[in-house]
């Protein structure tokens, strides 16, 4: 077996996934899921009564039970990402650092995962995790449901299955945060200590397609800020570049809204789901066509009235009402009236309340 990794290490890692496989949802592993009964808002004005409710949650807990504390930390400005345990029974605080642009959610559900890999070394009675995530737990407690975007959730599975192989009990339980509980307390300082220590232990978390889109959409808005920037310098002089007198608004905003329609990089609907596969391509005004700048501009009903000098305009002049034409792409359409139909479609997307979505 270790020959066969040695020399096939590409085999292995195309191996290694089967252990992941989704249980079939009988197959999920029971987990206790509990939490103090008290609201964050009151445990932050009352931290005496969230602390009182945890200490005797400890109290009731059975001897030898394992207790470990988690938290996850996000640094939004640098992307940073991490998660911490505390497990004041065997005297460990541990942080690790997840991919870059990892969501807070992913960094609490990695740190419960890390805990209960820890405690089923460390204790033959229950394991009881301590976590500030309300989220966590919800997405734990649909595991069946979530591990196609969170497959943590499958490693955590396979932990809780281990544990309750050797006859030891599962028990995930929120307490709010910031309410002076010392393990709490703990484990969130390790995770914020994580976020910047270059020596910290890294975890190979898989990003779920909403990190991703993050990264994506940030991505792009620097590249729309770089636009904008180049754009307000360079707008008196385009005409000098080479950029047609139609192709240019009359302030950076309005050339941006025309660039975005001709090259399609617009919010609408359509644009928005070839980045993020939650999204319906489909138009919000309940057409059952994909919402795309054609659609706004030419054919969705609930704009109408906004296009009625659209429509005007080019039957007085004999255009052909297609896209490529009203937007000055073909050469179909005399210079003149490019220049007039540009007018026409800024007026028609500002009336259609459209500025915030191209
Ligand atoms: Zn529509």
């Amino acid at each position: 077996m270790a020959a066969i990794e040695k020399n096939t290490p590409h085999l292995m890692e195309k191996l290694a996934p089967t252990n992941l496989y989704p249980p079939a949802p009988w197959e999920f592993a029971k987990i206790n899921l509990g939490r103090l009964k008290i609201d964050k808002k009151t445990a932050t004005s009352a931290q005496h009564l969230a602390r009182n409710q945890f200490l005797e949650n400890l109290d009731n807990l059975q001897p030898g039970e394992l207790v470990a504390y988690t938290d996850g930390s996000v640094d939004p400005k640098s992307g940073n990402a991490s998660s911490a345990i505390y497990v004041p029974g065997i005297k460990l605080q541990k942080g690790w650092k997840l991919k870059k642009y990892s969501s807070i959610l992913s960094a609490e559900l990695n740190a419960i995962n890390k805990a209960l890999d820890i405690c089923y070394d460390a204790t033959e009675s229950g394991v009881t995790i301590y976590t500030d995530s309300l989220s966590a737990i919800l997405t734990i407690a649909n595991a069946n449901k979530n591990w196609r975007t969170h497959s943590v959730l499958l490693s955590i599975n396979r932990s809780a299955s281990n544990l309750a192989a050797a006859g030891i009990e599962t028990t995930i339980f929120w307490i709010p945060s910031h309410t002076a509980i010392e393990g709490n307390e703990i484990a969130d300082g390790v995770a914020k200590e994580t976020l910047t220590n270059p020596r910290a232990e890294t975890i190979q978390n898989k990003l779920t397609i909403n990190e991703i889109y993050a990264i994506m959409k940030k991505g792009w808005n620097s590249e729309l800020m770089c636009d904008m920037k180049l754009l307000k310098r360079w707008n008196p002089i385009w005409p000098k570049l080479g950029m047609k007198s139609w192709e240019i608004g009359r302030n950076t905003e309005e050339t941006l809204i025309l660039h975005r329609l001709r090259t399609g990089k617009t919010k609408l609907n359509y644009n928005l789901s070839k980045y993020d596969p939650l999204i319906d391509p489909l138009c919000p005004n309940g057409c059952p066509e994909i919402e795309t700048v054609g659609h706004v501009i030419l054919h969705c009903p609930t704009y109408c009235k906004e296009r009625t000098d659209l429509i005007l305009f080019c039957q007085r002049e004999n255009i052909n009402l297609t896209i490529s034409n009203i937007l000055g792409l073909t050469e179909e359409v005399e210079t003149k009236h490019k220049a007039a139909l540009r007018n026409i479609i800024l007026n028609q997307i500002k009336k259609s309340d459209l500025t915030n979505r191209i």
